[in-house]
């Protein structure tokens, strides 16, 4: 199972730069033309489910608003791993 993330954007802080979308390898941000922030900027909004959790979008974000997380699958059991033998 693959890795899976997501992303929450604090509407507070988004600007509305658009570098968070031109940077995400999976392509699925986008600004959100329909919302406005309190301060007048269209935020970052993630429009698909494909997001890996890789948190680049954070690291280039300068006013620090998105957050990441990240699903990652559960480990086996060392049962269901199998014998090393
Ligand atoms: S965490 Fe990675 S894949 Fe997910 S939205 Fe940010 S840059 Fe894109
Ligand atoms: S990089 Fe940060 S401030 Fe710029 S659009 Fe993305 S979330 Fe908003």
């Amino acid at each position: 199972m693959a890795v899976t993330g997501w992303i929450e954007v604090d509407d507070l802080y988004c600007k509305g730069c658009g570098l968070c979308v031109d940077a995400c390898p999976q392509d699925v941000l986008r600004l959100d033309m329909e919302r406005l922030t309190p301060k007048g900027y269209h935020p970052a909004q993630m429009t698909e489910e494909t997001c890996t959790g890789c948190g680049i979008c954070a690291v280039v974000c300068p006013d620090a608003a998105i957050t990441v997380y990240r699903k990652t699958p559960q480990r086996q059991s060392r049962k269901a791993a199998g014998r090393r033998t």
